[in-house]
């Protein structure tokens, strides 16, 4: 599990994974990418409010995969007339 990666767009590497359990109940992935490769990135203002100062970027979360099934049906029905 601890090798898992994400890569970005712009080919940064995720520096940090980690499976946790919302209060919900539901179980998510947390990723993170360095803020090295962030705060010289030309994407970061539409990217990510991550500081500047920590050690992480860019955050992604996870949701197990019906989840996120669902939330990209539901964001996709959002830009839609409709
Ligand atoms: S801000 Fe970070 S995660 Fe977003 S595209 Fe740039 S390097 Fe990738």
């Amino acid at each position: 599990m601890g090798r898992r990666k994400v890569i970005c767009p712009r080919g940064a590497v995720s520096i940090s994974w980690s499976e946790q359990v919302k209060s919900s109940g539901i179980p998510i992935t947390r990723v993170q990418f360095a803020a090295a490769d962030c705060c010289p990135c030309p994407l970061r203002p539409a990217c990510t409010r991550a500081s500047e100062k920590g050690r992480y970027g860019r955050s992604l979360t996870l949701l197990p995969r019906e989840q996120q099934e669902i939330l990209g049906q539901r964001r996709q029905e959002q830009q839609t007339e409709e």
